[in-house]
């Protein structure tokens, strides 16, 4: 047992140390967002399989598909348990409140915490969707990691947020000294181009994919989605136009070829869902992105139409993955949840509020504290209703 008054140990875009009581929080708020709101007469799904289901939008969609649809979730990740007085990273303490809610609640659930590039965790996977779900009717694809050990080759790659062709200088939120700064980042060579592909792309997926049809896991019509992010022209240079878009580029080709293949063998398909900018701990690593969804927040929140992970996996699952008729997709047969983001009105006021921002002006023309709080509670942090000067146990380990 370690019981121990946790204080917030942050460095720049880290945060190094977890709150069991805060992240548990988090859970059951997202819990009661969606609890039993997609209706159950249209079309649901029984078994899921979420890759990437500790945090951000992995979770959010775990935590829908179960306490929103009622269905048997299997979510897999890389976390840290605790270690002595060490707290464990929060998205481990997220799955163990997930599990408790779901034993609480009735819904099975079962979780693997292990490299997901491996072989050895999607056969673990296998082993229990066979021994314990039946076949699997929708796989969510969630990753986001700085590397991949390729388990065919030993090879191991690291991805760059890095923009491609010529050096980019952008403004951006030092988030250290909470000052705007400007950041400069380099072009990548070829092979920084290449090791993002090998790490965000889409081959991990399609491995997954094809691996489950092998041990004929996936059930008649089963579905499949990945995520990605476009966003305005102001983030191109870093994100869409950089390695992380070749990535995601690789990705949606990904999605085109397994939309075939499940079509052909299931009467399946597969998507690419364009989510909207929220705080979690991959984009608050990437320049730009922090001024970004500061000034984003600021302005969806005074329209009354902001959303965080939650709300936009609700509204997949509700009108697109749950619709009689199926997702509306756009030409590119991408699902855009990033509407209302991308609304032209939304996208004028920040990109007039854009040239003014600065580090005096940061707070009263953007909501930095939206955005800070958000961070903070991504590890447990800030969550209304937590005490955070009383001691909490921390040792709370996954059942095995
Ligand atoms: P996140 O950092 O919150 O979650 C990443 C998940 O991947 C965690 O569950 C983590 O444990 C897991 N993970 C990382 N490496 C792993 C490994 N080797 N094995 C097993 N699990 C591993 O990220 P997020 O922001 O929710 O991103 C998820 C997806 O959504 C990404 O494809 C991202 O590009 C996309 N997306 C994010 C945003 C945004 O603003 N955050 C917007 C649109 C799309």
């Amino acid at each position: 047992m370690s019981a121990q008054v946790i204080t917030q140990k942050s460095r720049g875009f880290i945060c190094v140390n977890a709150h069991p009581e805060g992240c548990a929080r988090n859970v059951e708020n997202q819990i009661a967002q969606v609890e039993r709101k997609i209706d159950p007469t249209v079309r649901s799904f029984q078994n899921v399989l979420v890759i990437g289901s500790s945090t951000g939008y992995g979770l959010s969609s775990r935590i829908t598909a179960a306490w929103g649809m009622g269905a048997s979730t299997l979510g897999v990740f890389l976390e840290k348990p605790p270690a002595g007085r060490r707290t464990a990273t929060a998205g481990y303490y997220n799955s163990v409140a997930l599990h408790r809610a779901a034993q609480r609640d009735g819904l099975w659930a079962k979780s693997l915490n292990g490299d997901a590039f491996s072989d050895e965790i999607r056969e673990a996977a296998s082993r229990i969707i066979q021994d314990s779900m039946g076949r699997i009717d929708l796989v969510v694809y969630s990753l986001a990691s700085p590397k991949r050990t390729n388990p065919r080759t030993g090879r191991i790659f690291a991805s760059s947020l890095k923009s491609i062709g010529k050096p980019f200088t952008g403004k951006t939120i030092d988030l250290s000294s909470n000052a705007v700064t400007q950041a400069r980042i380099e072009a990548a060579n070829e092979d920084e181009i290449e090791n993002t592909i090998e790490v965000m792309g889409g081959e991990d997926w399609r491995w997954w994919i094809e691996s489950l049809l092998d041990d004929n896991l996936l059930a008649e019509g089963a579905r499949t989605l990945a995520y990605t992010y476009y966003g305005p022209s102001l983030t191109w240079p870093i994100y869409r136009d950089g390695t992380i878009g070749a990535a995601k580029q690789h990705l949606k080709e990904t999605a085109g070829m397994l939309d075939e293949m499940l079509q052909s063998k299931l009467s399946g398909s597969a998507w690419l869902s364009v989510n909207k900018a929220v705080v979690t701990q991959a984009s608050s690593a990437i320049p730009v992105v922090p001024l970004y969804i500061s000034l984003l927040f600021k302005v969806m929140k005074e329209r009354g139409i902001h959303e965080g992970c939650i709300e936009q996996m609700h509204r997949l699952f509700r009108n697109h993955l749950a619709a009689p008729d199926g997702p509306v997709t756009d030409q590119d047969h991408l699902i855009r949840l990033d509407d209302l983001e991308m609304r032209e009105d939304v996208q004028q006021a920040v990109e007039e509020l854009w040239p003014q921002v600065t580090t005096e002006s940061l707070s009263e023309l953007s909501d930095y504290e939206g955005f800070q709080k958000d961070f903070n509670q991504l590890f447990g942090f800030n969550v209304e209703g937590t005490d955070y000067n009383h001691e909490v146990e921390t040792g709370v380990f996954l059942d095995s």
